[in-house]
């Protein structure tokens, strides 16, 4: 029997240049739907295949194994249905693919608060709802009012504020690919929002190292601590081995210095949690999502 019955996805398809830290290896199998129809026809075909299945966004907060992963990448391509925007009085509809950054300009300019702050976090509108992206104070997830999509298994889903519950770093939603986010968003001077967003950009630009490729915090922040900090105080500030260095800028990131592969980074970060647990005894939790 046929496995694909209307978009054939490619085989073997490299992943690393799809992340911001250019680490991992091959998608068995990689589609783009341009379409919601054709995005539920390619999650019944691999449901019916029995394959796992996974939704690839910006690649900004991703570890991806080397080797083959096993199962079916889909990426919603940008300039298709799923990357429109659309303001209104009181927020804004995106779909899922839109960039967070062209979202938080759009917004912004509108004179509509409560992205301004997350000025400079790469990745999609998607990604960010799903992984609740933010700062240390606030997060997309106060804002979302809905979200809608598929389950892995391709049913239609349309969840209203409240049947989710957005937690540091995590959207808290189940397992779904989420195509369409619609954010309800108060007033504002359209000045001020963008006094804030440069603050913000600002900020990110003098403690980060952006230029690198990273994947933003490794780990996430204890409560009331920084994980940046118990790096740093454990002596690891500049750690490289093997490819990968722990930024001299910021602790918290890992930079890919070179050819670093995903191994390399499963290492670092293994040391840098028995090191910290030596030294604090704290447990620190990756924020990075791996796939293996
Ligand atoms: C330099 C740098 C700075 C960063 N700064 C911050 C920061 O200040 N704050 C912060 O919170 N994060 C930060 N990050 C991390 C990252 O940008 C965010 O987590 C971002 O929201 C991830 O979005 P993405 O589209 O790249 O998701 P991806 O990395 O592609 O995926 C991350 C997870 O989201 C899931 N996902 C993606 N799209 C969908 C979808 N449509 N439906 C369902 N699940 C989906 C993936 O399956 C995966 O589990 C930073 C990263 C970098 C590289």
């Amino acid at each position: 029997m046929k496995l694909w019955t209307r978009l054939v996805p490619q085989q073997n398809v490299p992943l690393a240049p799809r992340t911001t830290w250019s680490i991992g290896g091959c998608a068995s199998w990689f589609a783009e739907p341009g379409t919601a129809e054709e995005l539920q026809i390619l999650l019944q075909d691999a449901a019916c295949g029995g394959m796992p299945v996974r939704i690839l966004g910006g690649g900004s907060n991703l570890l991806i194994n080397d080797g083959i992963l096993p199962g079916l990448v889909i990426h919603l391509p940008p300039s298709s249905a799923f990357d429109q925007l659309t303001l209104s009085d009181t927020g804004l509809h995106a779909g899922a693919a839109c960039s967070l950054a062209r979202a938080v300009r759009a917004s912004v300019d509108a004179g509509l608060a409560g992205l301004q702050m997350l000025a400079g976090i790469p990745g999609t509108i998607g990604g960010a709802v799903w992984m609740n992206a933010g700062t240390a104070g606030e997060w997309i997830g106060s804002c979302v009012s809905r979200v809608k999509g598929f389950s892995l298994e391709g049913e239609k889903i349309d969840m209203p504020k409240g049947s989710w519950t957005p937690q540091y770093r995590s959207g808290g939603l189940p397992p779904m690919i989420v195509t369409d986010v619609f954010l309800t968003m108060p007033r504002a001077d359209a000045a001020e929002l963008q006094r804030q967003a440069t603050t913000a950009l600002k900020q990110k630009k003098a403690t980060q190292p952006l230029g690198a490729k990273t994947a933003g915090c490794v780990f996430k922040n204890p409560e009331n601590d920084s994980a940046g900090r118990l790096i740093d105080e454990a002596g690891l500030k500049g750690f490289e081995e093997g490819g990968v260095r722990i930024s001299p800028v910021h602790a918290n990131f890992m930079e890919n210095t070179g050819n670093a592969t995903a191994a390399q980074v499963n290492a670092l970060i293994g040391k840098v949690q028995e090191t910290v647990r030596a030294k604090v005894k704290i447990d620190l939790k990756p924020e990075v999502v791996f796939w293996r």
